[in-house]
């Protein structure tokens, strides 16, 4: 293991540099930061994670360089939600920044008074910019806050590489820089270019999900994007070998979606110095293949969804270690922070340096939540090996208990069998939602600005349009 000690100390007088061009002033400054998300892929996917394919073998090699976090619970199994609680260290329910719908009524934006990542890079003196697939995550509720520099555009992976790197050709190399990449892939409809695309499915189906694929794959752009939702949605009737076709195309997106970020790796250390660069590669929440009757991420929060990578590597941290421990991606921005000295800001999970140093607390609770305040909400805690969903749909509240340490899988329901466990979680979960209303009186929720006409296509392009969540 190599060792470089961890609390790397930054101030802002670091910032001034020597000589142009000299190494001194490269090493000199505090580090840039490359935060990549890869939105909708499940860490059990991935090599690293113990996956028999072979979809990722540039993520493996990083993980190998840096840290892996072997078990990352998603704040939420939405985008917008849980790349908010990453940006601000709060839960969804305390940031209030909603999952998607295109017939919401009300949807707020994160507050004025919180905070966010790029935010306090950038009061700390990074350049910040941020290229992502819009979507789910509208500037206009507060992912637009704290960049400099702003691309947000849907697009394919390449294409939006070459955005990046004509972008870093221009940055400052005297200045630190924080740049967040985000991109719909590995999200549905999982159409990946050759070589990838046939390489984990079997040419021989001939299911509904075989047929619909081929209409997709022979779509002008413009329309392939309308269809995009559609894929997980409309089917009539989804055999098993249907759902093992359909579970091989996303491995197979994945295996595009690894070879670009190698490309856009190989484009980041051409511009800047990749040895004083802390790398974050994580996705928001994973995908469901009928595990629990269910495809895609929608209104459910079992394992499949909730398992996400993250994988963190640079100064201050060392290489090829995994952390056994739990932790949440609501913990990311506490954790940067600390590493680059920066001082910690309010949020409602602490940094996991101390599983890096392995000097954790034991038994600390871990929270996701997903939903609207009042009406339909899934939520759940999970305390060493147990978690506790409970989930509330037109007023009926539902639990259900899992032990990770025996059923990973969560098809086992323990809640009947071990009630007293299911009122301590869900006490906490009443602590956990009395916390986030206290956070929201301080710190209100503004309100998002309309949606265009082309970013409602976009949203019900990629399925979640009506009511869902
Ligand atoms: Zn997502």
């Amino acid at each position: 293991m190599n060792w470089r000690g961890i609390g790397l100390l930054v101030s802002a007088s670091l910032f001034s540099c020597g000589p142009a061009g000299s190494s001194d002033e490269a090493s000199s400054l505090p580090p840039d930061v490359l935060l990549i998300s890869l939105d909708t892929l499940r860490a059990d996917r991935l090599g690293c994670y113990g996956y028999e394919r072979a979809t990722s073998p540039k993520l493996d090699s990083l993980a190998a360089k840096g840290v892996r976090f072997h078990e990352v619970h998603a704040p939420s199994g939405n985008t917008k939600p849980s790349h908010m609680s990453l940006f601000t260290g709060l839960d969804p329910l305390a940031h209030d920044v909603r999952p998607v719908r295109l017939v919401a009524t009300v949807r707020p934006a994160l507050s004025e008074d919180v905070p966010t990542m790029p935010e306090l890079l950038r009061g700390a003196g990074y350049q910040t910019a941020s290229f992502t697939d819009r979507g789910g995550l509208p500037p206009s509720a507060g992912f637009g806050r704290g960049f400099d520099f702003q691309h947000a555009e849907w697009e394919e992976l390449p294409q939006k590489i070459a955005v990046v790197k004509d972008y870093l050709a221009t940055s400052n190399r005297k200045l630190p820089l924080f740049l967040f990449f985000h991109t719909y892939e590995p999200h549905a409809p999982y159409l990946p270019p050759r070589p990838h695309r046939g390489k984990f499915t079997d040419p021989d189906h001939q299911g509904g999900f075989r047929k619909r694929y081929a209409e997709l794959t022979g779509t002008p752009m413009a329309e392939f994007w309308r269809e995009k939702g559609k894929f997980l949605r409309e089917w009539p009737e989804m055999s098993e070998t249907d759902v093992e076709f359909l579970s091989g195309l996303y491995d197979e997106e994945i295996s595009w979606t690894d070879q670009n970020v190698g490309r856009l790796l190989r484009v980041w250390n051409k511009h800047r110095d990749r040895e004083n660069t802390i790398l974050i590669v994580l996705s928001d929440h994973g995908e469901a293949f009928n595990e629990h009757g269910r495809l895609g991420h929608q209104r459910s929060m079992y394992a499949e969804l909730m398992r996400v990578p993250l994988l963190m590597s640079g100064p201050g941290l060392p290489e090829g270690l995994v952390v056994e421990e739990a932790v949440s991606l609501t913990g990311v921005l506490p954790t940067l922070l600390e590493l680059l000295g920066l001082a910690s800001t309010e949020t409602q999970v602490g940094s996991f340096l101390s599983s890096v140093r392995g000097e954790r607390e034991a038994g600390l609770p871990i929270y996701s939540q997903m939903g609207n305040r009042g009406e339909d909400l899934f939520e759940s805690v999970t305390v060493d090996n147990l978690r506790l969903l409970r989930t509330t749909l037109k007023g009926e509240i539902r639990y259900e208990l899992f032990d990770w340490s025996e059923d990973g899988e969560e098809l086992q329901d323990l809640s009947s069998l071990r009630p007293e466990d299911v009122s301590r979680l869900s006490a906490l979960l009443d602590e956990r939602k009395s916390a986030a209303d206290q956070l929201r009186e301080r710190f209100p929720p503004g309100r998002e600005a309309a949606q265009t006409e082309a970013e409602l296509r976009e949203i019900e392009g990629l399925g979640y349009g009506g009511n869902d969540d």
